[in-house]
């Protein structure tokens, strides 16, 4: 590394100096956000915002697969709706924001920015269903909300955030839970295959289930810091809103029903889990499927005869099939451009000067590894593919070690709190399932149960933490 280079990385502070403050710096670094003048709401720039739409094209062709039709909702919701599941009201209330005004003039009734759409939704719901015949209902809506979040960090926790919500109705509680899950497990395949992120999946407590759910189940990932992100949620809602908003149809013996319903949700929060999980300290690394650049295309040398048309030259015959970028700047040398596009984790680079033209050949540099090697230029595209391919699938396999390095189990209380003084991560114990345990344990240690994972062990037979009898094993984290 030159002298010139070293500077430029080290305007990252480096994650094992300050975790918090090496995230501020690569998303800051990168382009991918801005702080707007409200506080806790945030610009996505177009980098940060490629991201999302890559994960949005998955996400809505697997849904349209799965029989899911798209709508839109309106933004405010009248207070009596929101009012009338009460769980549900009492756990949003102190995050609404209300709109009391229109224009000079008082609203007779307030409204409030939609926090989650369950409320204005089945109100539409009520008026459409009227036969089992119109089952299931299987609509999903992109849009945003907003939630008036009392500390905030870009991504992982904004006061607006953008997401979609899937809203669904059923005939019988077991097509509501077997789609619960359905969606629960294409959130796990996006994350897995496309985004890189290993999870765990399985139930909420009771504690830290969806206000107005019969079940929340959730995906749980693990940051390079050893804190979790809950990166996904899908609910089993039951009958709550549909008995509390009057939801009801005739059913195939002819009687009144009210039906099941689901709902389920991703956010741009995913965006934040990206760079945490395999972010390094020269900035970010992006699996190439969201990768709004894959390949970036860096001359050397390109004043010479014949560099700048061979480069273009890889640049048609590449971007047919990539998501490529032509570094044919003039003001910076190449050293620069390639720190900065390490820095903004293209998963690629390609070099090409004049010794490799006579080579016939261009050098690749992969992110993940740091590795170089030359491709001939007769076979380049299949080489990039093949590379491509491989940075995907090392990337889930270097989140799975990292995360299988961070996850413990512990037997006792002092062993948790050991563990999270020392080397926080994923912590697996047996529990009781007693909310007061659960209570204690987070008033203790600021660790919540992330989730009851449907793969089960069996580690003993009494509570880690207060020695009643163990009901299930959970897996304990700090999160964000
Ligand atoms: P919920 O409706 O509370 O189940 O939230 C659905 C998903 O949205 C969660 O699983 C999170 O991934 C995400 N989410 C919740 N709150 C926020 C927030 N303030 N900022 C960004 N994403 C959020
Ligand atoms: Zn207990």
């Amino acid at each position: 590394m030159g002298k010139k280079d070293k500077q430029f990385v080290s305007e990252i502070t480096p994650m094992e100096v300050d975790f918090p403050q090496w995230y501020t710096d690569v998303i800051k670094k990168t382009d991918l956000v801005d702080y707007s003048p409200v506080k806790g709401f945030m610009v996505i720039k177009h980098y940060g915002y490629e991201i999302w739409e890559n994960i949005q094209q998955f996400l809505d062709k697997r849904f349209k697969e799965t029989g899911h039709k798209n709508c839109y909702f309106p933004l405010l919701i009248p207070e009596s709706l929101l009012k009338k599941e009460a769980e549900h009201v009492e756990g949003f209330a102190p995050e609404v924001a209300w709109v009391t005004h229109g224009g000079q003039e008082e609203l007779a009734e307030r409204l409030c920015v939609r926090p989650t759409s369950e409320t204005i939704i089945c109100e539409m719901y009520s008026k459409w269903l009227k036969s089992y015949r119109d089952l299931p209902f299987l609509f999903n809506q992109w849009c945003s909300v907003v939630r008036w979040e009392k500390s905030t960090r870009p991504f992982l926790r904004t006061s607006e955030f953008l997401w979609q919500e899937g809203h669904t109705l059923h005939e019988t509680y077991e097509e509501a839970q077997e789609e619960t899950i359905q969606m629960l497990n294409i959130y796990k395949e996006m994350a897995e295959d496309v985004l890189a992120i290993p999870v765990i999946i399985g139930r909420k407590s009771e504690k830290e289930k969806f206000a107005g759910a019969h079940a929340t189940y959730t995906m749980e990932a693990l940051m390079h810091d050893g804190k979790a992100l809950q990166a996904g949620t899908s609910h089993n809602l039951a009958q709550h809103f549909t008995k509390a908003f009057d939801i009801t149809y005739l059913d195939r013996a002819g009687e009144l029903k009210n039906p099941y319903h689901t709902s389920w949700g991703v956010s741009t929060r995913l965006i934040g889990g990206i760079i945490m999980a395999h972010g390094d300290n020269r900035g970010l690394v992006l699996p190439p499927k969201i990768a709004p650049i894959q390949v970036a295309i860096v001359p050397i040398a390109s004043h010479k005869a014949g560099v700048m048309e061979k480069a273009l030259e890889l640049f048609t015959q590449l971007k047919e099939e990539f998501r490529v970028e032509l570094d044919d700047r003039e003001n910076y040398s190449p050293g620069w451009k390639f720190n900065e596009w390490e820095m903004k984790g293209v998963p690629i680079r390609i070099e090409i000067g004049p010794k490799d033209i006579e080579k016939n050949q261009a050098m690749l540099f992969r992110r993940d590894t740091l590795e170089k090697e030359a491709a001939s230029l007769d076979t380049l595209k299949e080489a990039v593919t093949q590379m491509i391919d491989d940075i995907q699938k090392n990337l889930l396999l270097k989140a799975k070690n990292m995360r299988d390095e961070k996850t413990y189990y512990v037997k006792n209380f002092e062993e948790l709190k050991e563990i999270m003084g020392t080397r926080p991560g994923f912590v697996k114990a047996m529990w009781c399932e007693e909310g007061s345990c659960e209570d204690h344990i987070k008033e203790e240690t600021g660790v919540t149960i992330r989730c009851i994972p449907f793969e089960q062990e069996n580690l003993g037979d009494t509570c880690a933490f207060c020695e009643k009898p163990a009901k299930v094993m959970a897996y304990f984290a700090k999160a964000y």
